[in-house]
């Protein structure tokens, strides 16, 4: 089973031929509004994926809280840990170009008021394999994910994205950490991927960098750095793809695969996933993987 301790947003999509600059305007062709948020995703790219999942968060007391808990559940993710609190839910602003680029602007909402473990967390965390951790909770929320996991020897896995400083003590409860090159880049300050994986082993035990259309960089420590290449697909929306991968490369480990394998087949995962737009609408079932790594 995995654990997911993170954020539920409802996305406001906009898609456009070319993103405006600031201070432009531009219009654009179509706009959708679809649950993402990025513990959300990991949740149900894990699900897809063919794990038990449990969602820990919260939504707001709005029509976008109901939406967001009934796609999880919908897509077989647990939600007896998501609260409904207060307020209004989390939003995310995206705009999608032709290219399949996106760039975001994040409302935390109902996830800005998630800084503590409830009763019960602890418990469920205790009970998976991994525990599945972004950046988009609280840090002390996210922290206290961290060590419970840690307490109870379940492999934590910290997405650091939005990029922001880490606390040496989320990084000490950290197995796996999972950045995207640039946010492997603002962690470090070194935009060189093989010289920033190797900065990161210094505080994390194993590293794997995704680098978009180039694939990943798995690093640990004592060994070789291994390079993953991505298949070759035409993106049209590259919104979660690294949820996907995170969320397929979880169950995968989960499962007893050797890294390379788990590698490989996250990749699949997130290939398939940019080829079709939206964030939980474009992840890949465990059989439309398994069907794609090995064709
Ligand atoms: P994020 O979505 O967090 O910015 P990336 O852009 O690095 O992260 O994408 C995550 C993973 O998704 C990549 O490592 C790769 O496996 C897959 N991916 C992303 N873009 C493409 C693409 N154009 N073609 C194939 N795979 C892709």
């Amino acid at each position: 089973a995995i654990a997911v301790l993170g954020s539920t947003n409802m996305d406001l999509v906009a898609y456009v031929a070319k993103a405006p600059r600031l201070g432009e305007t531009v219009t654009g062709r179509d706009f959708r509004t679809v649950p993402g948020g990025k513990g959300a995703n990991q949740a149900v790219a894990a699900a897809r994926s063919g794990a038990e999942v449990v969602m820990i968060g919260a939504v707001g007391a709005d029509e976008f809280g109901v939406r967001l808990r009934s796609a999880l559940a919908g897509a077989g993710v647990g939600t007896a840990a998501l609260r409904t609190v207060e307020g209004a839910s989390g939003t995310a602003h995206i705009t999608v170009d032709d290219e399949g680029g996106n760039s975001i602007v994040v409302i935390p909402g109902a996830n800005a008021l998630v800084t503590s473990l409830e009763p019960g967390d602890a418990a469920r965390i205790g009970a998976a394999d991994s525990l599945l951790l972004q950046l988009e909770l609280p840090l002390e929320a996210v922290l206290a994910g961290a060590l419970a996991a840690r307490a109870h020897g379940v492999r934590t896995v910290l997405t650091p994205a939005p990029a922001q400083p880490l606390p040496a003590e989320l990084l000490a409860a950290t197995d796996l950490l999972v950045p995207n090159e640039h946010e492997a880049a603002a962690l470090t300050g070194l935009t060189d991927v093989h010289l920033a994986a190797a900065a990161l082993l210094q505080d994390v035990p194993e590293v794997v960098v995704t680098l978009g259309a180039a694939g990943v960089l798995y690093a640990a420590r004592g060994r070789e750095p291994l390079a993953v290449p991505a298949p070759r697909v035409r993106a049209v929306d590259t919104t979660a793809a690294g949820d996907t991968f995170v969320g397929a490369l979880a169950v995968a480990l989960g499962e007893g695969r050797p890294m390379p394998a788990a590698l490989r087949w996250a990749s699949a995962a997130a290939a398939l996933s940019v080829q079709r737009p939206g964030a939980q609408d474009s992840m890949p079932t465990r059989a439309q993987t398994d069907a794609f790594a090995l064709s």
